[in-house]
């Protein structure tokens, strides 16, 4: 496949580098400012997509798809994407970069969704948002079906603002794509060893459910422990589960932190409330299926899981394959990462 950079606006990886350093050194509300970098080939400022100037500058590149004005709606698979007059989305998504293949379902688009702060990689026929679809990607613009509607998302041209919030994992994108549905889903049973936040948000694919299960009885077993507090799995049937951005498809379990005071229950873990041998027990426990895709846990609750795995004598090997601890809240490093909402339940997905 020969992909053709076409249109890089900035420098993501160096960007959320540099954005990482502000962030330590200040709050988690610091927000940085960044101007885009020339673009190789400059949109033309006011242009609207689908006007007669294409978006990407006045020079066509090789290979370069000419505007059509009213051509119908392409699907984007095998034929080239025509510039059509749709309206300009409202959403509140930045288009950073383009990437366009020759096969044009390989294209994509790197995103951030303002809402969220996630910035991720998508193709076409990946979902933004449960009812936001990428239908193409072009020379610096986007096409999207917004609840069915078709829109443009250009490149932006002024500058891009970040969060000190935002997160972008270029190892997980694929995991991070959002599934709309469930298969063959089981509810999670009552059990001894734990507690479920609601029976209609506990359900599952068998296998998460089987997985979560025995680790659970794992953890429990010959220990002296409250039960866990399980919060939200999936729907019935998956699918989109506010204010979840994934929950999806069965394979994502909120599980509460270990708490000294049994009570509290999905209370924020820190250096007073939590406890760590206990935390640390069910991670191992629920880590130690060999199934889990990744856990998302507060940075700061990291350090004091992390802490305390060095003290029960955990091998830097095994921490550095973990732990994204110590290399800052965005370094795409280990199992255990961290996303902005963990620091009163920590986020199990499992492999499929
Ligand atoms: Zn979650």
């Amino acid at each position: 496949m020969s992909v053709r950079r076409t249109l890089v606006v900035l420098s993501l990886a160096s960007l959320i580098a540099g954005c990482d350093g502000a962030a330590e050194a200040s709050e988690d509300d610091a927000r940085s400012s960044v101007a885009s970098a020339p673009a190789a080939e400059p949109v033309t400022p006011g242009a609207e997509p689908g006007a007669a100037a294409p978006a990407d500058g006045s020079v066509p590149a090789p290979g370069h798809v000419a505007v059509q004005p009213g051509a119908p709606p392409s699907s984007a698979q095998a034929e080239p994407v025509p510039r059509v007059a749709w309206p300009p989305t409202a959403l509140s998504l930045g288009l950073l970069a383009t990437m366009d293949a020759q096969d044009l379902a390989q294209s994509r688009a790197t995103i951030r969704d303002e809402r969220s702060g996630v910035i991720s990689s998508y193709r076409p026929g990946d979902h933004i948002r449960p009812d936001v679809e990428v239908l193409a990607v072009d020379n610096g613009v986007v096409e999207l079906s917004n609840a069915g509607e078709v829109e443009y998302l250009s490149i932006s041209t002024v500058p891009v603002e970040l969060s000190a919030d935002d997160v972008f994992y270029p190892d997980l994108v694929d995991h991070l794509h959002l599934s709309t549905s469930m298969g063959d889903g089981v509810v999670m049973p009552p059990g001894p060893d734990y507690t479920l936040k609601a029976e209609a948000y506990s359900w599952g694919t068998p296998r998460s459910i089987a997985l979560l299960r025995d680790a659970i009885r794992n953890y429990a077993r010959g220990r002296q422990a409250p039960p866990v507090h399980i919060g939200d799995i999936s729907r019935r049937g998956g699918g989109p589960f506010p204010p979840h951005l994934s929950h999806h498809e069965g394979r994502d379990v909120d599980i509460a932190y270990v708490l000294h005071n049994p009570d509290a229950r999905f209370g924020v873990a820190t250096e007073r409330t939590l406890d760590r041998p206990r935390t640390w027990a069910l991670l191992q426990a629920l880590l130690d299926s060999n199934a889990v895709a990744y856990v998302f846990v507060d940075y700061d609750v990291q350090r004091l899981l992390y802490e305390h795995a060095q003290l029960e004598g955990v091998d830097d090997v095994t921490l550095e394959k973990l732990f994204q601890f110590p290399y800052g809240r965005r370094a795409s490093r280990g199992m255990i990462r961290h996303w902005k909402g963990h620091r009163d339940h920590f986020h199990v997905r499992f492999e499929q």
